[in-house]
């Protein structure tokens, strides 16, 4: 079932399949009467929560519209992620779907914004009105938005240059942004290769240059575009480290089931929330120090059977690292700086809380529900 096939359809259906209701589309007119946009064309993506739209500007550049829907519903497990955040403690109203959903869209536009600021990879946020976001679309001249890294053809070669890339990524979020993405996986990364420009005007491209070595592009591999950062919490959360291990636990999952030799979880976490690396010569040297020492540890072994037993040991680890490393509350335990200071100087053991509150489940994964094929909207009464 399309959420824009009836848009003609007056017998109001389910609010959550009635992403463009009246007022949705009036924003989305007024818009168009602005100028900011041309057209709204297809669906890209159908969720739970948003729908995404491919539309054009009069200049025929590429947009993408996450539409929130207004649905009571799908809005009240997302509780845990504001509650506890200073920025959203006034004018949340768990009892106008509308507020509330005006609410995520313009904390995914500040997001957005907070990424662009430190230079991540992503869309770039343009506009938020009421539940409508516009942004720029990730994907190629004609308009077809880039693949998830979830279903992404990526070399072989390159799975373990975008690890690296990622977990600088995170780590930057963590830092430059004082954010935890939150629902970080292989479903809300884009996988985008930047072509150069086929059609444009000739005159307007460089020129090749006399030299024979050909103009080579280095850049030619794809990159990754973190997207989805409405539920995306702060720093001080009080379950931002939950959230980040969780994240991670995605990252290093992915790249692990891609044959790549990755941190593992606990040193993952590590490098993200470590002060600094100056020490080692900055993020990217230290990131190469830290997987070269994860690689030898491996290599030390000397017999399967002892490469085995290290294996399910740091396993094992990585478990009880999950069950405990967890603040409860801002107050009562947790001092980021002491603990993850703490963390750093190895003595991470000592922060098992009593008390703990378990592992929150990760968000279900939004895997089954996107369309395939291109669905039009049409605005026409
Ligand atoms: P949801 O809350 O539904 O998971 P997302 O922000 O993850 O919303 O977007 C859903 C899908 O829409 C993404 O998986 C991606 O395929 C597509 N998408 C989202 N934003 C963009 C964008 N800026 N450019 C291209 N495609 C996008
Ligand atoms: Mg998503």
């Amino acid at each position: 079932p399309s959420a824009t096939a009836n848009m003609k359809d007056k017998s109001d259906r389910a609010t959550t399949e009635q992403v463009l209701d009246p007022r949705t589309r009036i924003i989305l007119f007024k818009m168009i009467g602005r100028g900011l946009l041309y057209e709204v064309n297809g669906c890209v993506s159908t969720g739970k929560e948003a729908n995404v739209y491919h539309a054009v500007t009069p200049e025929r550049k590429h947009l993408a519209l996450k539409i929130y829907k207004t649905s009571i519903l799908v809005f009240k497990d997302r509780d845990r992620y504001v509650s506890g955040e200073y920025r959203f403690r006034r004018g949340y109203s768990r009892h106008n779907p509308r507020k509330m959903v005006r609410v995520w869209a313009e904390k995914e536009m500040r997001n957005l914004k907070r990424l662009q600021g430190a230079g991540i990879r992503c869309p770039e946020p343009i506009e938020v009105r009421e539940n409508v976001l516009v942004m720029s679309f990730i994907g190629d001249a004609e308009g077809w938005a880039s693949p998830r890294l979830k279903d992404a053809d990526v070399p072989a070669s390159e799975f373990s240059i975008l690890y690296s890339e990622l977990l600088l990524m995170v780590r930057q979020l963590f830092h430059d942004c004082k954010l935890v993405h939150a629902d970080l996986s292989e479903y809300n990364i884009l996988y985008h290769v930047e072509h150069p420009p086929t059609t444009a005007d000739d005159s307007q491209l460089p020129q090749p240059s006399d030299s024979l070595e050909p103009e080579k592009d280095n850049d030619q591999r794809g990159h990754l575009y973190i997207i989805d950062v409405s539920q995306s919490v702060e720093q001080d959360h009080p379950h931002a480290f939950d959230f980040l291990r969780s994240d991670l636990r995605n990252v290093e999952d992915f790249f692990s089931r891609h044959g790549i030799r990755c941190l593992g979880l606990r040193r993952a976490f590590e490098f993200v929330t470590k002060e600094s690396h100056e020490n080692e010569g900055g993020n990217v040297a230290a990131l190469e120090k830290w997987l070269e020492e994860s690689e030898k540890d491996d290599n030390d072994e000397s017999t399967e059977a002892s490469a085995d037993v290290n294996r399910r040991s740091a396993a094992d680890e990585d478990s009880v690292f999950m069950r405990s490393y967890i603040p409860r509350t801002l107050n009562e335990v947790y001092d980021p700086e002491r603990d993850v200071g703490a963390l750093n100087r190895g003595e991470g053991k000592g922060l098992i809380y009593k008390d703990t509150i378990g592992i929150i489940a990760p968000k279900e994964k939004d895997g089954d529900d996107d369309n395939g094929g291109e669905r039009r909207v049409r605005f026409e009464d």
